[in-house]
This record gives C-alpha cells, structure tokens and sequence, in this order.
C-alpha cells in the first residue's frame, strides 16, 4: 500500500509516519492527498520513473557483465588466435548488452514519465467532458 507523506511529500510504502521526516501519511487514494498540487504527482511520477530506470540500468550491467563472462569462458577453450578473437568479441557483446538496456532505460523513463501525464490529461478531459454534459 503506496502512502504520501502529508509535509514533505515522500512516497513511503505503507506505515504510519514518513520514513523521510516522520510526518503524518496520507493513503494516496485520500481526498487530502488528491488535493496536493499537481506538481508534487508530476515530481512523484519522475521520481519513481528514475528509481525503475535505475533499476533497469543495474540489471543492464549484470546481463551485460554475466554474457560477457560467458561469452569470454566459452572462446577460451578454443584454440588460438580464436580464443582471443573470442574472448573480445564476448566482451565487446556483453558491453552492447549493457549499452543497449542502458539506453532504452532511459527511454523507458521519458515514456512512463510522459505516457502517465497523457493518461492524467485524458482523464481531465473527460471529466471537463462530463461536466460539461451536465
Ligand atoms: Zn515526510
């Protein structure tokens, strides 16, 4: 159960005082919590496309670095020059692994950052929508 702290805006999980500050938490479904300004969400939403997208990067750098490794052990049971050639490119395909996760974490970022705001505004609309029918 995701909480927000009511003084200093910390998303904390669950409990009863911020983790942060030791404040009052607010379940994030409560009125009191709706009612916070629209940038602490839209910050909230950047934090917590940062924290995954470093998660992502970290998992990048551990598949990156097990292929390499394996890729490497693999070429090295190869006669030479194989095993040398082997073993670059194993290192050279682990550090593409890690590249390529690392960029499209940060692609993933901007797009749940963003694809978030749009989903807030669609819902805005309709609510103007709605009101509006009224
Ligand atoms: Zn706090």
């Amino acid at each position: 159960m995701v909480k927000i702290c009511a003084s200093c805006h910390e998303i904390n999980p669950g409990g009863y005082r911020c983790s942060m500050c030791g404040g009052e938490l607010l379940m994030v479904s409560d009125d009191e919590a709706q009612a916070l300004p629209e940038e602490v969400w839209r910050q909230q939403r950047v934090d917590y496309g940062a924290r995954r997208g470093m998660i992502v990067r970290f998992l990048g750098i551990i598949l990156g670095a097990v292929t390499g490794v394996f890729l490497v052990r693999e070429a090295i049971v190869l006669d030479g020059p194989w095993n040398l050639v082997g073993a670059i490119a194993g290192i050279a395909v682990g550090l593409t692994v890690w590249r390529l996760i690392y960029l499209a974490a940060g692609r993933g970022v901007r797009i749940w950052v963003l694809r978030k705001g749009q989903l807030h505004k669609r819902k805005l609309a309709r609510a103007m929508l709605a009101s509006a029918k009224r």
